[in-house]
């Protein structure tokens, strides 16, 4: 059309509010310019607002539009294929596409659009030369030779600000340096990976045995091909399926082609991250929630630039801009931390590892002792292939374990006690020979709970529906959903203010330790818990010192499950393995089973043989018999079985719509109107299940109910979601959540 006033037009996403994509001119000066992806500002009644480019296209959909202002990026931040990962996720999870956009682009990425530069000082004469200038100079110029001791010091050269800060000095001595040529001062841009600094020894690539081997054809066989395909690889821990990731990712650098590999919690990965500094070296980028926005920013550009070819990172690692992807892992593919179950779009980052496979024709590699019920199903139906590493890798053996009936322990002390006799004399065995243990609580605190022997009712939470913990420590009550904290904890019932009825129980790691200190007065013993771990480093260091023999028994929740590598720990005890069966949730066993596998996977990995006492008041439970024999195949058996049965995942998909506010009456009205609309629209083959109050029925003076819709074709059911939440109008105090394929039913 020759009476178009702009050259071409584009469709953008504003980031405030409305999903509904809209249509700018692009102007001649920004003419071949704006690609999809670019961040641009736009006019909207008036106001400059941030926006996303989705297309650029020849006509617009409306007669009169008004031009971009400007480009806020010189290039796209997301790129085409993140772009069509967005889309894919706007419709399966049932979010708006800006919302989705903020995860894929982090905040810190959409302001900064330049990296940082600071002034970075070098020598300029040799160390020689400078030292003979600083015994010359010492006694009338002191603050100029304090400097060159410091830059002596350095290795290639130092910033500024920190070489101000060691030789404790202004800028003028070193201005004064410069001008008699002893040191230069440049702008460079700082790059704030946090593996700078850091020197590492290369290490070169293992012999694979053979069932290693026979996996590794497999995924080059898609690899050398550029082909999209899912490789599951179950193996025990221990049985070498990183090793085969590190090689998957060589072969993939090889062909020029970069990878990305997903870990459930970086912070608990330290042991893998330095396997990777050491092979890779600085061809790999880590991403986590700890980094400063400066740091990410970097990262987010190395990555973007191909200079860093691989990623390693948590689940939202998997929206990295690499170009060129060939490679995608999902190490432990069965954690539930690949969920993002706080918030919209709850995406779950191993199911998006497979749709990004497939738009990117990447080869896909998950990998797990004890993978989901859901991946072994397609890997039985043959979408996934399937590889099984039955054997350590080295040359330790899967451990001896044992199930103790704590009943008749209960019987033995006549009364409760944590420890087992079997336990108790496996830890003195091991103090004896100098090796070490693992104990392992799901629980921390003192006590789990305060509870009045006359009403019977626990200490709860004023805002949350849960009990108190105790802990003995700081001597307080707290609530580990919102962090309330009471103090002292009361001697008189809040229920029935009975007076001095209130008696502590349910035991947590930090009685645990009290207890066997008191049982064992020379034992050394370290604790790992969200408590002992509150400041950052604090993870790493105790699992440093427990791996420098600083302790002889490691006791902790679930940070301590997993993936961790000590040789010299020969004894692992499951204090109270069955507690998590009894959550009404569909995945209980499963998480239950792997759980206890996991743990028990930390015994016996180095040269001596290990042994597992799992302890438990159902010993004859399928779930614990199955876990005590590391028998994935026969847990999968049974379990699958029983989801077919009850019709749960992987023979259907769930979701789950969550409704919450601090009024409790219109919360549930809210619930009932969404529901009943979503049924007059919903087709038949979609079951919704009743209104329920969801398994914290209030967090932080919030009630929430939820209900849950099974049916095969999530897309399908995020439209009507979408249409019924346009319609009914849900109060501004009710907040509507909804999640796709939910992690647990209950919670
Ligand atoms: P997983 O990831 O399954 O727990 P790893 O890859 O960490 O297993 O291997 C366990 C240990 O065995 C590591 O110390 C690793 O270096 C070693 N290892 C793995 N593969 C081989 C191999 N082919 N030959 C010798 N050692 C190996
Ligand atoms: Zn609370």
């Amino acid at each position: 059309m020759a009476d178009q006033p702009f050259p071409a037009y584009a469709s953008v996403v504003l980031d405030l509010a409305l999903n509904k994509p809209l249509d700018y001119g692009i102007p001649v000066e920004l003419a071949g310019k704006v690609v999809p992806g670019m961040r641009v500002n736009v006019p909207v009644r008036g106001q400059q607002r941030a926006a996303t480019v989705i297309t650029v296209k020849d006509t617009p959909d409306y007669p009169s539009v008004k031009p971009i202002t400007k480009l806020l990026t010189a290039e796209a931040l997301v790129t085409p294929e993140l772009f069509e990962l967005a889309l894919w996720m706007a419709k399966y999870y049932c979010t708006p596409l800006n919302q989705v956009l903020k995860i894929i682009v982090p905040a810190s990425l959409r302001k900064q659009t330049k990296p940082k530069e600071q002034l970075f000082v070098m020598r300029a004469k040799t160390r020689e030369e400078i030292r003979t200038f600083c015994q010359q100079n010492r006694a009338n110029h002191a603050a100029q030779a304090l400097v060159l001791d410091v830059m002596l010091k350095a290795k290639k050269g130092i910033l500024l600000t920190a070489l101000m800060e060691r030789a404790k000095c202004s800028r003028s001595p070193i201005d004064s340096l410069v001008k008699q040529g002893f040191l230069t001062v440049e702008n460079v841009r700082i790059d704030r990976s946090p593996l700078q600094d850091e020197e590492y020894f290369l290490t070169q690539p293992k012999q694979l045995n053979r069932e290693q081997e026979e996996a590794f054809a497999k995924i080059t066989g898609s690899l050398d091909k550029g082909q999209f395909a899912t490789h599951l690889i179950q193996g025990v821990t221990g049985s070498g399926k990183t090793e085969i990731y590190m090689q998957a990712i060589d072969r993939a650098l090889a062909q020029g082609k970069g990878s990305i590999m997903l870990v459930p919690e970086i912070s608990l990965t330290t042991q893998m991250i330095e396997r990777f500094k050491t092979r890779f070296k600085d061809k790999i980028a880590i991403l986590h929630h700890r980094l400063s926005d400066g740091e990410r920013f970097d990262g987010w550009h190395k990555i973007r630039s191909g200079e860093a070819k691989i990623v390693l990172g948590a689940r939202s690692a998997i929206f990295s801009p690499v170009p060129n992807l060939g490679l995608i892992i999902v190490d432990e593919e069965h954690e539930h931390t690949y969920k993002q179950s706080e918030e919209m779009p709850c995406y779950q980052a191993r199911d998006l590892a497979v749709v990004r496979g497939k738009l990117s024709h990447s080869t896909v590699i998950l990998g797990s002792a004890t993978p989901s019920v859901e991946s072994f199903f397609n890997a039985a139906i043959g979408k996934y292939t399937l590889s099984t590493l039955h054997n350590r890798a080295e040359a330790s053996s899967i451990p001896h374990v044992t199930i103790v009936d704590m009943r008749k322990e209960y019987e033995k002390a006549k009364g409760l006690t944590p420890f087992s006799e079997a336990l108790l004399q496996g830890i003195k065995k091991r103090q004896a020979a100098g090796e070490q243990v693992i104990l392992f609580l799901n629980r921390r605190g003192y006590n789990t709970s305060l509870v009045c022997k006359q009403c019977g009712q626990a200490v709860k939470c004023p805002h949350c529906d849960v009990a108190l913990t105790f802990h003995k420590g700081d001597n307080i009550l707290s609530c580990h959903l919102c962090g309330f904290i009471m103090a002292p904890p009361p001697s008189e019932c809040p229920s029935c203010h009975a007076p001095a009825t209130m008696k502590f129980r349910g035991i947590g790691t930090e009685q645990i330790e009290t207890m066997l200190r008191a049982i064992l007065p020379d034992i050394r013993t370290l604790r790992v818990d969200a408590d002992t771990t509150k400041h950052k480093g604090s993870h790493q260091r105790l699992l440093r010192e427990f791996g420098t023999g600083k302790a002889d028994v490691l006791i902790g929740t679930q940070m301590i499950a997993k993936g961790l590598h000590f040789p010299e720990v020969t004894l692992v005890g499951v204090l109270n393995s069955d507690t998590g069966l009894n959550i009404p949730d569909f995945r209980a066993s499963e998480t239950t089973f792997q759980l206890i596998t996991q743990v028990a996977g930390r015994s016996g990995r180095g040269i001596h043989k290990g042994e597992v006492i799992i302890q438990t008041n159902m010993p004859d439970n399928s779930t614990v018999q199955h876990a005590s024999r590391q028998d994935f195949r026969g847990f999968y058996a049974d379990e699958i079985g029983l989801r077919e049965m009850f019709h749960y995942p992987p023979y259907t998909h769930l979701a789950k719509v969550v409704f919450s506010g601090k009024d409790q009456e219109l919360t549930v009205r809210q619930a009932e109107e969404f529901r009943t609309v979503l049924l007059q629209q919903l087709p038949d083959e979609y079951e919704v299940h009743p209104v329920l109050p969801a398994g914290h029925a209030k967090v932080k003076d919030k009630y929430r109910y939820q209900f849950l819709i099974k049916g095969k074709n999530m897309f399908g059911l995020s439209r009507s979601l979408e249409s019924v939440k346009n319609s009914v109008k849900l109060s501004s105090t009710v907040k509507l959540f909804i999640d796709i394929d939910p992690s647990s039913t209950y919670f």
